[in-house]
Formats: C-alpha cells, structure tokens, sequence
C-alpha cells in the first residue's frame, strides 16, 4: 500500500499537535477533530482540515465514534491515528474504523482486546515466554475456600486486580486471610460498574518495586523490536509524574534479556504497531503486569535516545510498509528525562484549568518542549490537566538533570497554577539525583510533607 495522503487524528491537546507534525514530515495531509472547548486550539487552525464534533465532554465528542467515522467519511481521510487516552485502546472503536473502510493507526482489533482483559493478557505473555508477577491461574473462581487457597499459596500481602482494570482503578492490596474474601466481592462490585467486568484475578504484592517499561515496534510482517526501557517510577496515585530512559542502575544485560524477550512475545502474538510492555522490577527480576497497545505520554524519551519517530513509525507500518530498522540498527545513547508539567496547584494537586496570561517555554541545547499552549490558550476545564512535556536529553543522566533543572527555571506559565515547582524540587532531589527508586517513593515524600506542614 502506498503511504496515506491523508490521515484524522482522534484525540486533542499535546498528542494531537505531535501526531500532526509527524504527519507533516510524512508528507501526510491532516483532519483535526475537536470539541466545541477545543475550537479555538492552535493545532486545530494549523492542521489542513478540521471538524467540529461535538460539545465538550469527552462522552460527547472525543469519545463519539460514530461523529469521528463520518468526520473521516467528509474528509476522505484513509487512516484514523487515536493518539492515547479516549478510544485508543478501544477493540470495538478499532474494528469500526477498519469495518468503515478506514486504517486504524494501531494494532489489530483482536490484538487490542487480547491485552485490554488482563487476564487474557497475562495468558498470552505467558505462553510467550514473558516472565509475570506470580499469582492465581486466569480469574478468581467464586468457591471462597479456592480463593484462599490460591492466596495461602502466592503468600501475603496479594494484591486483586480487576481483568478489565485501567487507570489505577479496581485494585485492593490484601495482607491477612481475614480480609481476603471480602476484599474479593469488593473488587468485583467495582470491577462490574466501572469496567463491566466483573472478572478479578490475584497478584503477590510486591512491596517495593520499581515501574520499568519496553518499548516496542513491529511490523505486520512480523518484523519486531525493543527500543530500550523506560523508568517511570515516580508516580501520584497510579499515575506518572516523571520518565526516563533509560532505567538508572539496571545491568544492561537484563534490559537485553526483557527486550527480546518482547519482541518475541510481539511476533507470536502477531502485534503490529508501537507498543508497551509494562513491568515491576524488584530484586534483578522482571514482572510483566500489562501492555499498552498505543503511542504512550512519555514516548519522547525513547526517541530521545535512539532517534526513532515512534509516531512516525506507527504510520509507516498502518500503511502496510516493513519495519525499516532492525534490531542491530537500534543503538541507545545519551540519558533522557521528561517532566509531565500539569494545570494544577503543585501542593495540593487541584486542577487549575484557565487562561494562560503569559507563556514563556524553555530552550537550548537538548531541551524538547511538546505542548500545544500559548499565550492567550484557555486550558479547558473537561480534561486530562497535562499541558506541557518537558524532556530533557543530556551524554549522561547528571547532563540530563541539570538541563532540566535549567529548563524548568526558565518556563514560565501564569494566569494558571502548574506543577513546575514541584518539578523543581524533585530535580533537586538526592534520592531522585541518585536514581532508581521504587514506586511508592514520590507518594511517601510528599506524605512527609505533608506531616511536617501540618
Ligand atoms: P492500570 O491498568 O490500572 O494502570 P496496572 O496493572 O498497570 O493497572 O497497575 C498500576 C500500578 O499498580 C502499577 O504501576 C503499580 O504501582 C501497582 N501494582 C499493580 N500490580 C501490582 C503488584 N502485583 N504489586 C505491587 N504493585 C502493583
């Protein structure tokens, strides 16, 4: 198939821009959808077309499949890139978009569902020789003596995750046989109206481990790669604050060992795409706990570091061509860090959507700002809060930091409260300097914080 000569971009904000200029250097003309709030974005104006497709919650627009099908149709557009969040890892969006005679810039429909039901998903990399957090065969069985069986024999604390979970939500940490059962019909109820699935399953509890990630491309001719690893252990209540890339202190051989690994799992399972295998590191070992099967927030730090268009290689391969690297072109140098700087009060973490009075973004050498806000931008209240990725790339990791610590001091956004402070302290952190903490080490400083505050 010839390269796309036209491609619609279903999503908004930071991604929306990125996606659009990947398109720009593909030579690829692009629609734009938005959202009556996002009618007067600057990305919306710059693409070549764009279509209004609804009033501003994202249930009515961004989310509006059948509104984002016809924007196609009117536009002739051939290809539909999701970009993350909304429909991206939606199966049933997938199949729309291709059954409506349209490229979905992403995996196979079947491949999406696959990994959208943890339970499948864990299946699946087990079969393929991805190692997984030990834990219960497939979904919990109703019988409450199995259940603790099952839990005596993974060992407290464990951990219940709900098959159809997403977003942090639908996950109970259980540390006694006492509380197990309980804990159990919990999960489920919550499992059932948030994700319509009532289905759970049982992990070990691992206490102090690091989030570590792979990068993966592949092609549907069953061409794969790994593209390295990315550390993305500062995290707020399941969420990241902070990447980078690669992962501080984890022997390069092990990174080696995991990525293949991937890559293998990519071509049994006949993935296509860009895609993320997600991990927790504890202890020299990998756990795969989920895949993502988009483009990812803090993509940007891989590219950094091996000079791959992620976005622009999830085009290439939708529009049928073969992966143009191997795995021997692939050569990671340097150290990347990137700062999710978010409209929000940096202490309490309360949005803080509004006009933007002033902006004034970072620059220099080995600083990369992906944003689509500017002076005069009115940050909408209705979504996600990220307004801005600032990445980082220095030769080593010591480079890296002080250039964003640089970057940060010369960003400056008003009219809005954002989470640059809260950046810059964790720049100046000695345990984030040193590298390589665990999950749950941005959530304790700040609850020290707290304590000496209040
Ligand atoms: P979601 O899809 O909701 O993001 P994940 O399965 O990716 O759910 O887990 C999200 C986060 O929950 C992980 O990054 C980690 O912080 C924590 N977590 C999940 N499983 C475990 C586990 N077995 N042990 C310890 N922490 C876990």
């Amino acid at each position: 198939m010839a390269m796309f000569e036209k491609v619609l971009i279903a999503n908004r904000g930071e991604i929306a821009l990125r996606i659009q200029r990947a398109c720009r250097e593909l030579g690829i003309k692009t629609v734009v959808v938005y959202s009556e709030a996002d009618r007067e974005a600057k990305y919306v104006k710059l693409a070549d077309e764009s279509v209004c497709i609804g009033p501003p919650s994202s249930a009515l627009s961004y989310l509006n499949v059948p509104a984002i099908i016809s924007a196609a149709e009117v536009t002739d557009a051939q290809a539909i890139h999701p970009g993350y969040g909304f429909l991206s890892e939606n199966a049933d969006f997938a199949e729309r978009v291709e059954s409506s005679g349209f490229v979905f810039i992403g995996p196979k429909a079947e491949t999406i569902r696959l990994m959208g039901d943890k339970v499948s998903a864990k299946h699946a990399m087990k079969e393929a020789g991805v190692p997984c957090v030990p834990g219960s065969d497939g979904a919990l069985p109703d019988d409450p003596k199995e259940i603790i069986k099952t839990a005596r024999a993974v060992g407290y604390p464990v951990i219940i995750k709900a098959a159809g979970g997403g977003g942090g939500r639908g996950m109970r940490v259980v540390h006694t046989e006492a509380a197990l059962i309980n804990a159990v019909q919990l999960t489920r109820q919550e499992a059932g109206s948030f994700f319509g699935n009532p289905a759970v399953y049982m992990e070990k509890y691992l206490e102090n481990p690091r989030h570590v990630e792979i990068q993966v491309l592949a092609d549907e001719f069953k061409n794969a790669i790994y593209l390295g690893e990315r550390d993305c252990s500062m995290q707020r209540r399941h969420q990241k604050v902070i990447e980078e890339a690669p992962a501080p202190h984890i022997p390069a051989r092990l990174i080696t060992r995991i990525g293949e690994r991937c890559a293998e799992a990519c071509r049994k399972i006949g993935y296509r795409g860009a895609g993320t295998f997600e991990f927790l590191y504890e202890n020299g070992e990998f756990y795969f706990i989920e895949m993502n099967t988009r483009v990812q927030v803090e993509h940007p730090v891989t590219e950094m570091i091996t000079g791959v268009d992620i976005v622009q290689e999830q085009i290439r391969v939708a529009a049928g061509e073969k992966l143009r690297y191997r795995q021997k072109d692939i050569a990671f140098r340097g150290h990347a860090v990137e700062c999710r700087i978010n409209a929000e009060d940096p202490y309490t973490f309360v949005p803080s959507p509004g006009n933007i009075t002033f902006y004034h973004p970072p620059g220099g050498p080995g600083i990369r700002v992906d944003s689509h806000i500017y002076q005069g931008y009115k940050v909408p209240s209705h979504y996600d809060s990220m307004v801005a990725k600032v990445i980082a790339y220095g030769d080593t990791r010591e480079q890296a930091i002080r250039r964003m610590r640089i970057a940060l001091s010369e960003m400056s956004i008003q009219g809005i409260k954002t989470n640059v402070p809260l950046h810059q302290e964790l720049m100046m952190d000695a345990r984030f300097v040193e590298g390589g903490m665990s999950i749950h080490y941005l959530e304790q400083k700040l609850a020290d914080k707290g304590e000496v505050k209040g």
